[in-house]
Order: C-alpha cells, then sequence, then structure tokens
C-alpha cells in the first residue's frame, strides 16, 4: 500500500493497490477488445431430465486477452457494466448467439444472458427486435436470460418490456433465481416462462435440507405455474437423482456438459432440439 499520509495509510488493505492495480489494467483493454474481435462465446448444453436430449444452449462469453489469456467474464462483465461498455458488448453477444445457433447448432434453441445493465438501457427492446430480424433466428428458439434485479428496480417497466419482448416471440428465464431479492410473488405477477435455480442451492442440497426444501418449494411453485424449471451447476449423478425426484424438468451443469466452443460440440440430433 503506498503511504498517503500519517492518518490514511492504514485504510489500505492488503492487496487493494494490486486489485485496483488490475481493475484499470482489464477496463484499459476492454475498450478494445470489440473491435480487435477478442471476444467469443462458448456454448453448455442444457438437458431435459425426462428426454435426456439437449433443449437448449446457453451461450456465455468468452474474452481472450492478448497477453493475459483467457479473462472470467466474472471479472469482466462487472467492469463493462460500470463504465457502458457491456452496451455494444452485449449487442454483439445476442447477435452471435444468435447467427451461431442458427448457422451453426443446427436451428437449436439458445439463451443469451442479458446484463442488467442492458435491460435498463432505452432502447433494449428493439436491439433484440433487430438481432433477430438481422440474423433470421426463429424468436422462439431465443431466450434470454435475466436477473431478479431487475424486475424490483423498475416494476411496471420491466412488466411492460418483458410483454414487448414475449410479443417479439423470445421466451424469458430467470437467472441464478433464489439470490437475490427473491420473492415467489414475482413469479406470478410478470411473463417469465422459465426459472433457473441458482447453483449455490444445488450444490448445498445433498447437505443441507434447508437448501434441499428452498428447491422443491422453487420448483413446486414454478410447475404450478406453468414454468419450465432449470437446476444450475449440476455436477453429480447424486444431484441429478434428486433433482428429477423434486420436480426439476431440465438441468445443466459440468455433469451434462462444460462450456465449449462451437467446433467441440459433438454431432448432435438437430432436428430433436428444434421440435
Ligand atoms: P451464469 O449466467 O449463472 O452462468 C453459469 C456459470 O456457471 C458459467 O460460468 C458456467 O460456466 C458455470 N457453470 C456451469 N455449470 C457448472 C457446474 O456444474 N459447476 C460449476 N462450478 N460451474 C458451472 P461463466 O461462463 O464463467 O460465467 C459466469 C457469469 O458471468 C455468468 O453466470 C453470467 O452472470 C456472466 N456471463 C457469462 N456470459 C455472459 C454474457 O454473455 N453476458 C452477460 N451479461 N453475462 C455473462
Ligand atoms: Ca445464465
Ligand atoms: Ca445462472
Ligand atoms: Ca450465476
Amino acid at each position: 500500500a503506498k503511504h498517503m499520509g500519517r492518518n490514511t495509510y492504514c485504510l489500505y488493505e492488503p492487496g487493494m493497490d494490486a486489485q485496483l492495480e488490475k481493475r484499470r489494467a482489464i477496463e484499459g483493454d476492454l475498450a478494445e477488445a470489440l473491435e480487435r474481435g477478442q471476444f467469443d462465446l462458448h456454448f453448455q448444453p442444457r438437458v431435459s431430465i425426462a428426454t435426456r436430449r439437449i433443449v437448449s444452449y446457453e451461450a456465455l462469453v468468452r474474452w481472450h486477452h492478448p497477453e493475459k489469456g483467457m479473462i472470467s467474464p466474472a471479472d469482466f462483465i462487472p467492469i463493462a457494466e460500470q463504465n457502458g461498455k457491456i452496451i455494444a458488448i452485449g449487442e454483439w453477444i445476442l447477435r452471435e448467439a444468435c447467427r451461431r445457433a442458427r448457422s451453426e447448432l443446427g436451428g437449436a434453441r439458445v439463451s443469451v444472458n442479458v446484463s442488467p445493465v442492458q435491460f435498463r438501457q432505452r432502447n433494449f427492446v428493439e436491439a433484440v427486435g433487430a438481432a433477430i430480424a438481422d440474423t433470421g433466428i426463429d424468436p422462439t428458439m431465443l431466450e434470454l436470460e435475466i436477473t431478479e434485479g431487475v424486475l424490483i428496480d423498475d416494476d411496471r417497466r420491466a412488466h411492460r418490456l418483458l410483454s414487448e419482448l414475449k410479443r417479439l416471440g423470445v421466451t424469458i428465464a430467470l437467472d441464478d433465481f433464489g439470490t437475490g431479492y427473491s420473492s415467489l410473488g414475482y413469479l406470478g405477477r410478470f411473463p417469465v416462462d422459465t426459472i433457473k435455480i441458482d447453483r449455490s442451492f444445488i450444490r448445498d442440497m445433498a447437505k443441507s435440507d434447508t437448501a434441499m426444501t428452498i428447491v422443491r418449494t422453487i420448483a413446486g411453485l414454478g410447475n404450478g405455474l406453468g414454468m419450465t424449471i432449470v437446476a444450475e451447476g449440476v455436477e453429480t449423478m447424486d444431484e441429478a437423482r434428486l433433482l428429477a425426484n423434486i420436480g426439476c424438468s431440465e438441468f445443466q451443469g459440468y455433469l451434462l456438459g462444460r462450456p465449449v466452443p462451437v467446433s467441440a460440440i459433438p454431432d448432435i440430433d438437430h432436428a430433436a432440439i428444434a421440435q
């Protein structure tokens, strides 16, 4: 830590300078990453428990930094959200995911993560409409993953936006469900198709009755409302069995496949996926 004067010295936590430094470096490089073509998408399969088939792929962004190698989205998305770059990056992700789903994944369904910053942007619905029109994707093959926070921010606007998106034909998933300001009441009030139960509950389920009860309750309510229930981060057969028993209809996780480049996705029965 730098010595900034006798009384401020102790305000620095160990490692803080290094963190700031790292952040500043990332931020500088991030400004040019898009035009330099350093982003790529990986795809992770989502599987139906009943049919054991792949029902869709989640697009997950990857940044190949020329010197630092792969930088995790967990490290750069928050920075891009703070400086606004996420708008341009997010639009690229959306188009690229639609384009690839159509041309490289044989028309498979694709899920795209939407940052709250993107969702709050004024032209978001238009941007989604343009991505659909320009790539020619069947809009019912596109799912947008949003987080609960955007529903709470501005309840009425969120409701209107979701209705407009549904009118375009896309489906809506609530990502990381159970973590944010979760209120089960939201489920009935917004036009949401899919709930993705956060990985933390799946991870704790086997050893925690509380986590198990939460998963069962979310699944029960979601099913009652006619939603698709997806479990995130399924890593073991035990978890998969438990989830099947309590009414989760689909799952995603390392057990079934890690996120990989399109080229690493084995040949699949695309007709079965598209139905
Ligand atoms: P997320 O949307 O919840 O994505 C799931 C994350 O969990 C992914 O990490 C995925 O690789 C990881 N994962 C999947 N299955 C398992 C599992 O069985 N075990 C474990 N331990 N992890 C699993 P990733 O790709 O590093 O992404 C992290 C987060 O960064 C995402 O969480 C999402 O919030 C954000 N993100 C990633 N791609 C995008 C994007 O294209 N746009 C936006 N706005 N955010 C993105
Ligand atoms: Ca997601
Ligand atoms: Ca998630
Ligand atoms: Ca997450």
